[in-house]
């Protein structure tokens, strides 16, 4: 047993729950640590003995974010197309199979190297959780592979088989659907946590409502949770079949209709918000104040992809929500930390009780308000408490 005691902290917020905002944030406190996990908070007064003690020196600490949706196994670079779709050019969910070339085309090295790279560069920005989902492989070989090289680096692992109908299935998506729910599925699922699907009828390379039920009926019946990305590009059936079906988290929500909404609240489905695919496809903002006024849980995560938003910093999605969605800098530290962590059906990560993971992330600042106040300024952090 080694333990540590984090003293100096400017202001520390918990997303305990305590308080109007459930950040229970409070200052004059610090935190003990023993073997990864918060041993206790209190007064720093009152701090009990321990091994170490590390002062962050006034600056804020916080829960590391949870990046509950995101998409790293990927090789290649769509640079040109995001420029294309800032010329005017929209966005179909085509592009998806640039990378999914690219990605078969990698060495398992490769897709390793960058992987790590990515999940480095979200710690560095104060991410200690993230899922990882496949869907750039869309054969058997390819994504147990991308599933495997997830889970070495987070148990929060999605199959996404269902991401697009691949090229090669274009005039047979029947044929597509039978793989994915049939030997894709039971050979992914030994790697996988979750299962998810891109539910959206506004785009031909994606699953209609039948198609993605049976996506995930098939990976309930194989053991995983369910989570769907559904209401992305226009009004769709995504949220409220997530919602049918108990799934963990429907993600996007950008387009909502109010019986969108009042489904979310009756349900137990969290609805993610990914704030830089709007930003990354100049699409409209989703009201994130409205629903949680409606009773609606909410999380951020940033989607980071090549694609519709190649940004894997936490501390930007929450800036777009308190400026875009509505959100107060309080309630987005709140949804990019506990919010996303009951995405995932976590309650060890996303906030510092004792018990939970020990995940602190510490900011250049002395209140979590400034991770919006000073939006594009890089000073979040992952706390690195080992020795
Ligand atoms: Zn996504």
């Amino acid at each position: 047993m080694s333990s540590t005691v984090v003293a100096g902290i400017g202001e520390l917020v918990t997303c305990d729950g305590a308080g109007t905002d459930g950040l229970g944030a409070r200052t004059g406190a610090a935190v003990v640590v023993e073997d990864g996990l918060v041993a206790w908070i209190g007064p720093q007064s009152a701090a009990p003995a321990a091994d170490r003690r590390v002062d962050v020196g006034g600056r804020a600490v916080l829960p590391g974010f949870v990046d509950s949706h995101a998409h790293l196994v990927f090789a290649g670079d769509r640079g040109d197309e995001f420029a294309a779709r800032m010329a005017g050019t929209p966005y179909d969910g085509g592009g998806i199979g640039v990378s999914v070339a690219a990605t078969r085309a990698a060495t398992d090295d490769e897709l390793r190297a960058l992987l790590a790279a990515r999940v480095a560069e979200m710690r560095a920005q104060g991410t200690t959780t993230v899922e990882v989902k496949s869907g750039y492989g869309l054969t058997v070989e390819d994504e147990v592979r991308a599933l495997r090289l997830a889970r070495e680096v987070t148990q929060e692992t999605t199959f996404l088989g269902a991401h697009v109908v691949p090229a090669e299935y274009a005039a047979d998506r029947a044929a597509y659907l039978d793989l994915v729910t049939g030997p894709m599925l039971a050979a992914a699922a030994p790697y996988a946590r979750w299962v998810d699907v891109f539910c959206e009828p506004h785009s031909a390379h994606a699953f209609t409502a039948e198609e993605a039920r049976a996506v995930l009926v098939a990976g309930r019946e194989a053991g995983l949770g369910l989570r769907v990305h559904g209401n992305q590009l226009g009004p769709g059936p995504g949220v409220q079949l997530a919602v049918e079906l108990g799934a963990a988290s429907v993600d996007h929500c950008t387009y909502l209709s109010g019986a969108d909404v009042d489904a979310l609240a009756a349900g137990t489905t969290v609805a993610t918000l990914l704030p830089g695919v709007e930003f990354s496809t100049r699409s409209p903002y989703p009201d994130a104040a409205a629903l949680l006024q409606a009773g609606v849980d909410i999380a951020l995560a940033t989607d980071c992809n090549p694609g519709t938003c190649y940004s894997s910093s936490m501390p930007f999605v929450i800036a777009l929500a308190v400026r875009e969605m509505g959100l107060t800098p309080g309630q987005a530290v709140y949804a990019a930390t506990a919010g996303s962590a009951r995405s995932l059906r976590r309650d060890d990560v996303g906030r510092l009780v004792v018990g939970a993971r020990a995940d602190l992330t510490v900011l250049d600042a002395p209140s979590h308000v400034h991770l919006s106040y000073r939006a594009g300024v890089p000073i979040a952090r992952a706390l690195d408490l080992r020795a």
